[in-house]
């Protein structure tokens, strides 16, 4: 049967969005086997509609109905092989992050502990270079397998090749909108040594297994972020951004507490989040959204929000930030129109464009 036949319409997205935001497909189906990726690419183009890949939507912002394909990824398969140094793990892209990660600790495959409990699928972790408690992706990523548009047939890039770099990837820049992940490979080193050096990790004992840093992971991340299943969010709505020493030196002479961090090109990060909650715009709420009570980086749906509500909730603290830093936000989640994902810029103004 025709994986054609199996295309469902007008479906609603709020379960297929960790805001669980009210927006529907004009089409939908469940991506089973790889080998129908061709077959629905076509039968979006002959119709001139767009598509769109997701996951678990737990990066997303529906701002609209969508007026074409959304293919929810369902691939699955995990293969193992090794070697003496190392196990070589291929996991499908629909594959779920988080049961993933638990299984190869439980396999004792150590490497991925400190990635435990990010929401989402395998196939959206190289799109953003998930990271988390002092790893990212591009640590233990290998390549990543994927169908490509651009030739119609499937294509692999070795980790190099992606261009990983801080919530980015060449899957949000030349290949954006180009392909659709079909597999991710891991390599995972035999000659592991627990990665503690981040937040309340450093409070585990040398020699700690990859067991304890994985429970250990879940339970910070339990008690500091919101559960999506009760409480709507994409987890940090924005990223941390980075500013040049100049900026930073006169940010420290008005703020001499304000975290900040070494990053690439002579750049320091700051801390989003410390921003926000600088301003004191903790539980603020517009509509239904509000900025959570205790993590001021992520954004929640209290109360039946819409998209406008979130957008409108963004907009004031990119404002507020702006007027008092200086510093522009960048959203990390990605936000969708009725035709594909779009600049958020586009519908948020820029605060710094005023002046
Ligand atoms: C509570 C919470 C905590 C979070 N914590 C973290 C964290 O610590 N670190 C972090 O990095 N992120 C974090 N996130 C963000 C999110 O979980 C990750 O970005 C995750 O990788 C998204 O996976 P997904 O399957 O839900 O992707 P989706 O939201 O479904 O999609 C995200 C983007 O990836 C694209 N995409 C998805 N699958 C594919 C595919 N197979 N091929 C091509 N493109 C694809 C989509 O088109 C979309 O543009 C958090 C989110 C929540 C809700």
């Amino acid at each position: 049967m025709s994986v054609v036949s199996s295309i469902q319409s007008d479906v609603d997205l709020s379960s297929y969005n960790t805001f669980a935001l009210a927006a529907k497909a004009k089409h939908f189906v469940e991506l089973k086997h790889a080998e129908d990726i061709n077959e629905l690419i076509a039968w979006a183009g002959s119709k001139q509609l767009p598509w769109m890949v997701i996951g678990g939507g737990s990066n997303l912002l529906l701002l609209e109905d969508f007026s074409g394909l959304v293919i929810v990824n369902k691939l699955r398969g995990i293969e193992v092989s090794e070697d003496a140094d190392c196990y070589t793990i291929k996991a499908a892209a629909g594959e779920d992050w988080h049961q993933f990660v638990q299984w190869t600790v439980k396999q004792g495959m150590p490497g991925l502990e400190n990635l435990a409990l990010i929401p989402g699928t395998v196939g959206a972790s190289p799109v953003q270079n998930i990271g988390a408690y002092g790893i990212e992706l591009a640590d233990v990523c290998s390549e990543v397998e994927f169908y490509s548009l651009l030739t119609n047939s499937m294509q692999t890039l070795s980790s190099k090749q992606c261009k990983f770099a801080y919530r980015d990837s060449i899957f949000k820049a030349q290949l954006k909108d180009q392909v659709i992940i079909s597999k991710v490979t891991f390599k995972l080193s035999k000659s592991w040594l627990a990665k503690r050096d981040y937040g309340g990790l450093q409070l585990l004992a040398e020699g700690v297994s990859a067991q304890t840093v994985f429970e250990e992971v879940c339970r910070m991340r339990i008690s500091k972020l919101p559960d999506p299943k009760i409480l709507g969010n994409a987890g940090s709505f924005f990223k941390n951004p980075l500013v040049s020493q100049e900026h930073l030196s006169s940010l420290l002479t008005r703020y001499p507490e304000m975290p900040n961090y070494p990053a690439s090109n002579g750049q320091a990060k700051l801390a989003a989040g410390w921003l926000i909650d600088k301003l004191g715009l903790k539980g603020y709420s517009i509509g239904g959204a509000a900025v959570h009570q205790d993590q001021a980086l992520v954004l929640v749906n209290k109360a039946n929000a819409k998209a406008s509500d979130l957008l409108a909730l963004c907009r004031h603290i990119r404002q507020q930030v702006w007027q008092s830093f200086n510093v522009l936000l960048q959203p990390e989640v990605r936000f969708i129109t009725h035709s594909g994902e779009i600049e958020p810029s586009t519908v948020l103004g820029r605060p710094d464009a005023a002046e």
